[in-house]
């Protein structure tokens, strides 16, 4: 039994011992080397800031957050799965160069990490406006949502035509509020726990913007879940 690495193209080899057989599970293929999967080290929720998720040495709110806590009530709180900085390479092959088929390498991963941090909350991915889904044709979020149960309720207008990466912190802390609920979910709103799903939590306008949304609506909870910080 042997297939390829998604990532490093290596050829896997996969014992299949007989006690396995013999227990009549179906056979999952593994999609990333041993290697590779520890390339690939996840944050330690433990330690994370409970704020924005990101890695750190003690779980205090970290200095981005705490000049979030001054201007912004309530406070958002993002888990993450990865470190940007871990994660930027195969962003760039998924997301940006549009390989597609790189969603299934944390599918399994993400959905899980989703599924251990929400309770019952509604999962509602972040949208990507009609003109990068033109370009890109696919919303990387929901790719790796592939297979579980997820609500679109927020459409995204365009944002000046810019993916958000090449606008500059300044220029992304301005942004106006760039999502609309959509019309099926106006009246439903009202006291629901909902968990937003985003890619990558950077300046965390992103979230707020949308989190601000919701709670117009009559959320009575908005929290976030990103695969990387
Ligand atoms: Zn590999
Ligand atoms: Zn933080």
């Amino acid at each position: 039994m042997a297939n390829k690495c998604l990532w490093c193209k290596q050829t896997i080899s996969q014992e299949l011992r007989v006690s396995f057989i013999m227990s009549f599970k179906p056979y999952v293929a593994v999609l990333m080397c041993e290697k590779c999967r520890q390339l690939f080290s996840p944050i330690d929720q433990a330690t994370a800031c409970p704020g924005c998720g990101r890695r750190q040495k003690q779980p205090r709110l970290c200095e981005d957050c705490q000049i979030w806590q001054t201007r912004h009530e309530p406070q958002l709180s993002n888990h993450a799965l990865f470190p940007y900085a871990t994660v930027q390479e195969y962003m760039s092959r998924y997301k940006f160069q549009g390989d597609y088929e790189l969603r299934k390498l944390f599918q399994k991963q993400f959905q899980s990490f989703i599924l251990a941090s929400t309770s019952g909350a509604l999962i509602v991915p972040i949208p990507i406006s009609e003109k990068t889904f033109a370009v890109r044709k696919f919303n990387q979020v929901e790719g790796w949502l592939e297979g579980m149960s997820y609500q679109r309720m927020l459409d995204a207008e365009s944002r000046d035509g810019l993916p958000q990466s090449k606008k500059d912190k300044r220029e992304r802390m301005q942004l106006k509020q760039p999502f609309s609920v959509r019309n099926a979910w106006e009246g439903r709103l009202k006291n629901r726990s909902i968990c937003l799903i985003d890619d990558v939590y950077t300046t965390g306008t992103t979230l707020h913007l949308a989190a601000d949304l919701l709670y117009s609506y009559g959320a009575k909870n908005v929290s976030s879940i990103t695969f990387a910080r």
